[in-house]
């Protein structure tokens, strides 16, 4: 049967281009009100703009994940607005220059990854989380990557086994190990948290090269954002189902 969606409030991050885009724009069209998290004000602005111009409820919020006022405002707006949030989609992630396999990588482009791909999570999930525990049903969602598999990493027969990226890569894999070990403290709770490889998506991390769609790469998270009561949590999932760890 089809659940109704509307009333629900999402926030996802880094939702002014890309995978995070499409999420808000297919949550807004399954009802859900959409704030729009940018960490640039024109950007989030124009993004909300168009989401709504499209049908959407969709309101822009400042938030760089790397920036913890914009994190504290960001759950002070939503907590004083809505009093919850229902949907937490953790989709803003970098890739540098100078990241690459353990032997040369340069730390410092390892530790601006971290700052935004594990450590702007870190942040925003545990901002957010009082206002999740106050949905009825609360979804987490990350948005990882198959480099974060380990079990990929050690297979030479992976189709990305010569991505070797220690930043990127190692980001991906502490973010799935932040949602087994969250969904773990949650699990007497109503609050799914799943990790979802979207799969190689053209978008500007990479230059466009990607073979999916947005709107493919964005399939899965929204399916989680969505998810029922009884679906599965602590999770890695894509649109073809489980992936390794
Ligand atoms: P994208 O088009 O480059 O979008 C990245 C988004 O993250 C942008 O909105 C960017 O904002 C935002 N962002 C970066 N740093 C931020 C910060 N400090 N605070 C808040 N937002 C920040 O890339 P994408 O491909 O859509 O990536 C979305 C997610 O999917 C990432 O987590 C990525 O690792 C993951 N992913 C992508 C692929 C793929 O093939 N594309 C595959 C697997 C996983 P600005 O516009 O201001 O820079």
């Amino acid at each position: 049967m089809e659940q109704n969606h509307s009333g629900k409030i999402a926030l996802i991050t880094g939702a002014n281009k890309g995978i995070g885009y499409e999420v808000a724009r297919q949550l807004g069209q399954a009802g859900v009100t959409v704030l729009v998290g940018a960490r640039n004000t024109a950007l989030g602005q124009s993004a909300a703009a168009r989401l709504r111009a499209g049908g959407a409820d969709a309101t822009f919020l400042e938030l760089d994940v790397t920036k913890p006022a914009t994190v504290a405002a960001a759950a002070d707006t939503i907590r004083q607005r809505h009093g919850r949030l229902d949907i937490l989609v953790n989709n803003a992630g970098i890739a540098q220059k100078g990241d690459g396999p353990p032997s040369i990588a340069d730390p410092d482009a390892v530790r601006r990854i971290l700052e935004v791909n594990f450590f702007g999570v870190l942040a925003v999930t545990q901002a957010m989380l009082p206002l999740v525990r106050n949905s009825a049903s609360g979804r987490i969602v990350m948005v990882s990557s198959g480099l974060g598999s380990l079990t990929w990493n050690a297979d030479p027969a992976s189709p990305f086994a010569s991505v070797k990226l220690l930043g990127y890569n190692g980001s991906k894999a502490i973010l799935n190990m932040m949602t087994v070990q969250l969904a773990w403290e949650l699990r007497d709770t109503l609050i799914k948290v799943n990790t979802v490889n979207p799969g190689y998506t053209a978008t500007d991390l990479n230059q466009n090269r990607g073979t999916q769609t947005v709107a493919e790469g964005a399939a899965e998270t929204v399916r989680q954002a969505l998810a029922p009561d009884d679906a599965p949590s602590g999770a890695f999932l894509e649109t073809s189902g489980v992936a390794p760890w």
